[in-house]
């Protein structure tokens, strides 16, 4: 009999206790201070349940751990863990109403969705794809730094998929709209959940086809070719940019820097 784990969430934040523990094997609430229960494993054998609470209670708080430094270091199974529990707590703060009818949205029954009592619209809880890619031209890579980086930390280019868009289309478009780059053997590499707030991040490789950096100031504030040798400070440890960066650098027979 497998015992199962709890999560607690108010608002949209994932709680702890005072020593940023999240995770709990034990119920510390009670029915009446519930106001939602989700499934949080996506493995039978490893149950998770998420308790959705309506106010702090018994020693949980919301500042203790941001949800940065609460992945940092997290392996597959806990960044999953709290991947999931953080998007699916901003979704249920953030999605009350019937946004055909305006009616409140009541939980469904079985499904991992609301439903409007009014209407019957179903709502399921929101992802939004994003491309992100490393694009090479044989030693180098190309990478972008942010308005709102960390200064001197460069990372692979990204953006969210248009409506109607393929994912493959969207990393070439991407890569032109912000760096006026053309890019050609566009490749999948991974996915990974990146609950800031609810995005899934499409991983892909590209090589460069033609043009020369004119980035787009709104966009990035720098981008340039960086050779493997002499890469700029890379993006945190448990991203898939510095995943496809480390593969870039192991890749040209390197070996990736520790954190
Ligand atoms: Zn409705």
């Amino acid at each position: 009999m497998q015992t199962t784990n709890y999560v607690y969430v108010l608002n949209n934040m994932v709680l702890t206790d005072s020593e940023g523990r999240w995770l709990f094997t034990e119920n510390l609430v009670s029915q009446e201070d519930v106001r939602a229960v989700y499934e949080l494993s996506l493995q039978p054998e490893y149950p998770v349940q998420m308790l959705v609470l309506d106010s702090l209670i018994n020693g949980l708080q919301n500042d203790v751990l941001t949800l940065r430094q609460m992945l940092a270091g997290a392996d597959d199974r806990v960044f999953q863990l709290l991947a999931r529990a953080s998007q699916l707590a901003t979704w249920q703060h953030d999605h009350c109403f019937c946004p055909r009818c305006g009616t409140g949205l009541i939980q469904h029954e079985k499904d991992l969705a609301k439903e409007c009592g009014n209407c019957g619209l179903l709502q399921y809880p929101r992802l939004s794809p994003c491309v992100i890619m490393l694009v090479s031209d044989g030693d180098y890579c190309l990478l972008g730094h942010g308005h709102n980086f960390v200064p001197g930390v460069y990372s692979t280019l990204a953006g969210f998929i248009e409506v109607g868009e393929t994912a493959e289309a969207a990393v070439a478009r991407e890569v032109f709209e912000e760096t006026g780059i053309r890019v050609k053997n566009v490749r999948y590499f991974s996915s990974q959940p990146w609950p800031f707030p609810h995005s899934l991040m499409l991983g892909f490789t590209a090589e460069y086809a033609s043009g020369d950096i004119c980035i787009q100031p709104e966009e990035l504030a720098d981008a340039q070719w960086f050779h493997v040798d002499e890469l700029p400070d890379l993006p945190t440890s448990f991203s898939i940019s510095r995943f496809l960066i480390n593969d870039f650098i192991r890749s040209r027979g390197r070996v990736p820097p520790a954190e």
